[in-house]
């Protein structure tokens, strides 16, 4: 299919709310199937602090690196999560940061992080931009945005989807783009830099009420020479593709590999390690980091296991393990230069 022909795919809008537009869409989280998770056995095993600091190390991160990224590659921290520094072209971006314990309404109940965060955001070199891919807990934290915006203030423009400008600004962010799937924008005072929203497969909600209220997107950044994809949270979908046909290929990718099992529940909203790797093939990611897992304790496959099945799945498509890898929490990285290695 030619790439300027194509019809790209578009959410869905109706009464107010938004839809998956895919196939492979399902809304699975109804009153019968919450109760059918809560009776789900749970295999994720996380085990104590000890332990932990063997399979899932977390680095003090090289401030000195930070401060001086090297100008013409992309230099990476993985923070947690969804949480990557992204240095590229001179420009520094945050994507999903959270610091915080909990991804929670509530900081004494809700998703517990069991791996800190590698370093405090006063630690953070200069941030420009920060991307974020849809409005849950574990994505969007109050407290991380408001700690951003006391230490980086009008310095720092925050890319959201539609439908959560007014939440960025009420929670104090001064410059605040919103973008609809395939919509564009510069970075203000970096015309070289774009930012594009494009489709990922995912839901959004906050309090019971805003279900959908909101849009979920995945991001390309595109900078003068390198070009980053950040897949946010999303299920497997056609959307990947596109991405790929209009923007592929990318220097490097931030793809979620966690939080998928029971499948039932959620393979509409997260991708597993195998879907994941179509991801990096479809939108033709030179390099890429799995994100969304080893941190907060969110679902019930094994705490281990994204990691591991990722890496069978890369040698069973002779892809290198060093072109889609994990990285440790805090490990400072240059994209395509270092060598990628866990413990
Ligand atoms: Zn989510
Ligand atoms: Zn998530």
């Amino acid at each position: 299919m030619n790439s300027i022909d194509e019809e790209l795919i578009r959410p869905i809008y109706k009464n107010g709310r938004y839809q998956n537009p895919f196939d492979t869409w399902e809304d699975t989280p109804g009153l019968r199937n919450l109760f059918k998770l809560m009776r789900c056995e749970d295999f994720s095993k996380i085990p104590n602090q000890r332990e932990l600091d063997k399979t899932l190390p977390v680095e003090i991160p090289d401030f000195e690196k930070l401060r001086n990224p090297p100008p013409s590659e992309m230099q990476i921290m993985w923070i947690g999560h969804a949480s990557v520094l992204v240095q590229m072209d001179g420009v520094n971006i945050l994507t999903d940061p959270i610091f915080r314990d909990r991804c929670s309404p509530v900081q004494f109940m809700g998703p517990k992080r069991y791996r800190p965060p590698p370093c405090k955001i006063e630690d953070l070199p200069h941030i420009d931009a920060v991307i974020i891919s849809h409005n849950h807990y574990d994505h969007l934290d109050y407290g991380s945005v408001q700690s951003l915006n006391s230490k980086f203030k009008d310095k720092v423009t925050w890319f959201v989807a539609v439908g959560t400008k007014e939440w960025m600004l009420n929670a104090g962010c001064q410059n605040v783009i919103e973008l609809s799937w395939w919509d564009e924008a510069e970075l203000p005072g970096r015309p070289d830099f774009k930012f594009v929203s494009v489709p990922c497969q995912h839901r959004c909600e906050r309090i019971l009420l805003d279900t959908m209220k909101a849009l979920w997107c995945s991001w390309i950044v595109r900078g003068p020479r390198k070009s980053f994809y950040f897949a946010g949270d999303t299920g497997y979908c056609i959307g990947f593709k596109q991405i790929g046909r209009k923007y592929g290929p990318v220097d490097f990718a931030a793809i979620p590999i966690g939080a998928y099992y029971p499948r039932w529940f959620m393979r509409p909203m997260h991708v597993n390690p195998e879907e994941a790797v179509k991801i990096f093939e479809d939108v033709r990611a030179n390099n890429a980091l799995g994100i969304h897992w080893g941190t907060f304790k969110m679902t019930r496959e094994f705490y281990l296991e994204p990691r591991t099945r990722l890496e069978e799945e890369l040698d069973k498509k002779s892809i290198s393990r060093e072109k889609f890898f994990t990285l440790r929490h805090g490990l400072v990285h240059i994209v395509g230069r270092d060598k990628p290695e866990h413990d």
